[in-house]
């Protein structure tokens, strides 16, 4: 496979841009070798500027649950530039996104739109703060939320011990007052909160972890969280960025039938332009300026072009049927993959919820943990990603990124994957 002409862009983008990319996960640090670069993307595939093709399980990191260029959105997009592209002033579009997401995802009562999902989170953070006045914030280990000062912290020896940063630039001042806890361990929920509850404005948390590669919730993990929050006057806050709309209309609180105060959002319901969105009960966001004193603003936010994507992809994917479809293609996607790794003899587990799936080169039986995402043979995956590359797939650079199957994907993409996975899961020594 000939990569000259992404190899000379990337000498090029090195000079200019830091690592040559504009966002770390796009770097192929973690795999070995450059990053391509892509002149083209239609239905589930990309092209990238060598001209090869490859079936698309990154999806922009999300947003394309459509896959590339859906006629609706494009369509929807055409008719909003020919009225212009912003305003800075409100429309109607953005009246019916949102009543659109408050139909969709029954615990939002009132929603602001804002330009990615990183503002989101920082923005419902601030709100819980204000709201509660108090400082303390509850994350868990292996979720990511945008890279937001007091979320860009990682456990630290103990799950009960303050946090350490995870980036350096973060003030220590911030890292303290983040608590990190295991994601799906129980136990460590009920104890901090007993502990510490009375001080804690809210707990972030993704309700399917899709930043540690993909880990559902174990039974009671949400609901215990749920009711620790209202225990003591915590806000809980469910970052569905990556959730929301890829495992159910109504997102994943949906799926698991627990209630928190507050939602962020964002990739999906875009359709693929800049935007997020955080929401949640009224009495909460009725505190966001100009209303109440904790204050929040984008000069882009409800940008009409990201808010014309949007609407055209939420109204495609709220279709009768549209989830049975994507939760069926991607179960015989995993399933295939599964099969195939068997008959290699590699040990591979894999977790699927609706379009989001993630591979584990692991012996365990089953993957809750972020321990257990962690000590996941990478060589292993290095191979697969690599095999899988050369033969026409495009997976996130990463072990520890979940996987979208699209709208768009069929009967032959998923063939033409497995196929390829026979040589990926071969070359596995
Ligand atoms: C992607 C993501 C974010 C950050 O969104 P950006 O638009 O990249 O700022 C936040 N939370 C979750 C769960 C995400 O997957």
């Amino acid at each position: 496979m000939k990569r000259d002409k992404s190899q000379t862009l990337y000498e090029s983008a090195i000079q200019y841009i830091p690592g040559g990319v504009n966002s770390p996960v796009r770097a192929f640090k973690a795999v070995g070798g450059n990053p391509l670069f892509f002149k083209s993307g239609d239905g589930a595939y990309l092209t990238d500027v060598d001209d090869n093709c490859y079936v698309d399980y990154v999806g922009a990191w999300g947003p394309l649950i459509l896959g590339h260029r859906n006629e609706k959105v494009l369509a929807a997009l055409q008719s909003q530039l020919d009225k212009g592209i912003g305003y800075g002033a409100s429309t109607e579009a953005e009246v019916e996104i949102a009543k659109k997401l408050c139909s969709m995802v029954h615990s939002v009562e009132l929603v602001r739109l804002v330009t990615s999902g990183t503002e989101a989170t920082m923005s419902a953070i601030r709100l819980a703060r204000g709201y509660t006045n108090r400082d303390r914030i509850v994350k868990f280990e292996g979720c990511y939320h945008g890279h937001v000062d007091a979320l860009l912290v990682k456990a630290g020896s103990g799950a009960l011990t303050l946090g350490e940063p995870d980036s350096s630039g973060v003030p220590k001042a911030y890292s303290e007052l983040s608590h990190v806890l295991p994601f799906n361990d129980l136990e460590a929920v009920e104890e901090f909160f007993n502990k510490h509850g009375h001080e804690i404005a809210c707990a972030i948390v993704e309700p399917i972890a899709g930043n540690m590669n993909c880990v559902a919730p174990i039974p009671d993990f949400l609901d215990l969280l749920r009711e620790k929050c209202t225990e003591y006057g915590s806000i809980l806050i469910f970052d569905e960025v990556m959730t929301g709309f890829r495992v159910a209309p109504g997102g994943a609180q949906q799926l698991f039938g627990v209630i928190p105060d507050l939602t962020t959002l964002g990739k999906v319901i875009g359709g693929g332009l800049p935007i997020g969105a955080f929401g949640g009960k009224k009495e909460i966001m009725e505190k966001i300026a100009p209303n109440g004193a904790v204050y929040q603003a984008g000069t882009l936010s409800g940008n009409p072009l990201a808010v014309a994507a949007g609407l055209a992809t939420l109204e495609t994917i709220s279709g009768a049927g549209f989830y049975e479809a994507l939760n069926k293609k991607t179960k015989s996607l995993v399933d295939g993959l599964k099969e195939r790794a068997d008959v290699a003899g590699v040990p591979l587990t894999i977790n699927q919820i609706g379009g989001m799936f993630g591979c584990f080169f692991s012996v365990e039986e089953e993957i809750t943990r972020f321990d257990q995402v962690m000590a996941c043979n990478l060589e292993h995956f290095q191979t697969y990603f690599h095999t899988m590359l050369e033969n026409g797939i495009y997976l996130a650079p990463s072990a520890f990124e979940a996987g979208f199957v699209s709208a768009a994907h069929g009967e032959d993409e998923i063939n033409k994957t497995l196929t390829a996975s026979e040589k990926a899961f071969a070359a596995i020594k």
